[in-house]
């Protein structure tokens, strides 16, 4: 997918608002109407019509009428949201070339003010598992927040949190820098993946060396799940790194074995394809050996010291609870199944990363956050999100004669930093932990659905006649398209879930 960053340079400040408040209203609406998101943004001056014409210009937003008239984030929208706040954050300050396309992610480099290259994974759940998301139709229903969002969320998180746990206990895994809703910052790899290594100079040390991965994971209770040559990086000294954790499972998963066993099996076979290397044929009586993982016999999964919930801890601390695991896991289930069934001919052709979101409960330790719904969550982050988002203040517009200057040398150069820069100067935006900002869009969204059932005229009906300097036929579209939502709530006020869905 194509990351144009160059359109974030023209964003102002109030298209990043507006652009949150539809976030804000996918926690709970597949589709956000106009009218919720005028009320979310609350722009100061009106005009989110203007707005959400602009976003919609720049492919930000999908506008969609064909159950009710609204708008949902593409992951473009979503790209820009989780660099914005990165960038807030001084992890980063400019996004370069794509250097890794997976079937669920799209890789960058990236750069930090001092010029320090990193890699950004954003993930893209729903690329290839749309399928799966609508044969869930049914369990998502009354939980619409259980969209592509929060599942592409949930993977980054996870594995931000396994990268973290894994780097932690000396594995060679990239170093996890940070997460944002979709997105994954680490350093970058100086290598290539094992795929597209022809020649090795000590081939058997480097099969040693990855088995012996598979199984000093296995002991702290993990298994990949998607080990093979597109997921273990080699550079010129000929070290290995592991990358891409979302579909780990831990050794207690009801079919960790099998999982186990295909990490291992997978490894053999490359190897021996592409360098040569012979094995012993893997029978049950080769099997029934001393269990000496180096001699070219494959480790037995049930003869590994296992020691579960080693990771828990660390895990936690990155913010992936419980509650997380169950969520992803719930989704992954109909897969799982798919893919057992499916396993011999998957590890022939490799393709493991397509089939990579396979997920089990790790044994977690208890959380607070536990005990609080999805949806209390959601509210929480909600706040959060507005004002990481939206903080970040007023974008400039870039005038012609700096266009063209970066300190990026890249495809897509774009110095972002005064992204960075102009954070603290913002002191319209409400401050996240607020209790004054959390009530005031609380007491907007009420004011939103009373105006929508009670169908009283709106603020965002006098801001689109201030808009039709323009061309007004979009305004006047959406227009129409709040007079048909008003009418459509009103004609099914006994069954609103998908307007407000109780929270
Ligand atoms: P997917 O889950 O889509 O398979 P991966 O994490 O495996 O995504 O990344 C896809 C590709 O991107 C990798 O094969 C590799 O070439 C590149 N890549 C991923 N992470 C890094 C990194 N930290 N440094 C360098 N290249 C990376
Ligand atoms: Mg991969």
């Amino acid at each position: 997918m194509k990351l144009d960053v160059d359109v974030l340079r023209y964003l102002s400040k109030d298209d990043f608002r507006v652009l949150t408040a539809v976030e804000m209203g996918m926690r709970n609406h597949e589709i956000v109407p106009a009218e919720l998101i005028d009320r979310i943004a609350a722009l100061k001056h009106g005009g989110t019509y203007k707005v959400l014409k602009n976003l919609l210009k720049h492919k930000l937003l999908h506008h969609d009428s064909s159950k009710y008239d609204g708008f949902r984030l593409t992951y473009l929208g979503y790209d820009f949201l989780a660099i914005k706040t990165l960038v807030n954050r001084g992890v980063i300050s400019s996004v370069g070339r794509q250097i890794g396309v997976g079937k669920e992610s799209d890789i960058f480099e990236v750069a930090k003010e001092d010029g320090t290259v990193l890699a950004m994974k954003l993930h893209r759940l729903g690329r290839v598992s749309f399928r799966a998301v609508k044969s869930k139709r049914d369990y998502l229903r009354h939980r619409s927040s259980y969209n592509w969002l929060y599942l592409s969320r949930l993977a980054a998180l996870k594995e931000f949190a396994f990268m973290k746990a894994l780097e932690e206990h000396g594995f060679p895994v990239p170093n996890a820098v940070d997460c944002n809703r979709h997105c994954v910052v680490m350093s970058l790899v100086q290598g290539y993946p094992l795929v597209q290594v022809k020649e090795l100079q000590n081939p058997d040390t480097v099969f040693e060396t990855i088995i012996s991965l598979v199984v000093r994971m296995a002991e702290h209770g993990l298994i990949h799940c998607d080990f093979n040559e597109f997921n273990i990086m080699i550079d010129d000294n000929e070290s290995v790194t592991m990358i891409d954790f979302p579909q780990m499972v831990s050794v207690s998963h009801r079919n960790a074995q099998m999982y186990f066993d295909r990490d291992v099996e997978c490894i053999f076979k490359f190897f021996s394809k592409r360098f040569n290397l012979s094995f012993e044929e893997h029978t049950e009586e080769s099997d029934v050996s001393d269990g000496d993982s180096d001699a070219g016999v494959r480790p037995r999964f049930s003869e590994i010291s296992k020691v579960t919930g080693f990771l828990d801890k660390e895990l936690a601390a990155s913010g992936f609870t419980r509650k997380d695991q169950d969520d992803i896991e719930k989704f992954t289930e109909g897969d799982l199944e798919k893919d057992l069934s499916s396993d011999e001919e998957e590890t022939e052709t490799a393709s493991n990363d397509a089939n990579a979101k396979h997920l089990d409960s790790l044994c977690l330790v208890e959380q607070q956050e536990q005990t609080v719904t999805c949806d209390e969550k959601g509210e929480a982050e909600k706040n959060q999100q507005f004002a990481e988002a939206g903080q970040s203040n007023e974008i400039e517009t870039q005038d012609a004669s700096k266009k063209g200057k970066w300190d990026f040398p890249y495809c897509t150069p774009l110095d972002i930093s005064r992204l960075h820069r102009a954070k603290e100067e913002d002191k319209e935006i409400e401050d996240e932990d607020s209790p004054e900002f959390t009530k005031s869009l609380s007491k907007q969204r009420r004011r939103a659905i009373a105006a929508v059932h009670g169908g009283r005229k709106t603020s965002l009906s006098r801001n689109s006649y201030k808009d039709k300097g323009g061309k007004s036929s979009h305004n006047s579209k959406l227009q129409k398209a709040i007079v048909q939502l008003v009418t459509y709530a009103k004609s099914h006020e006994d069954k609103p879930r998908w307007w407000f869905s109780q929270d």
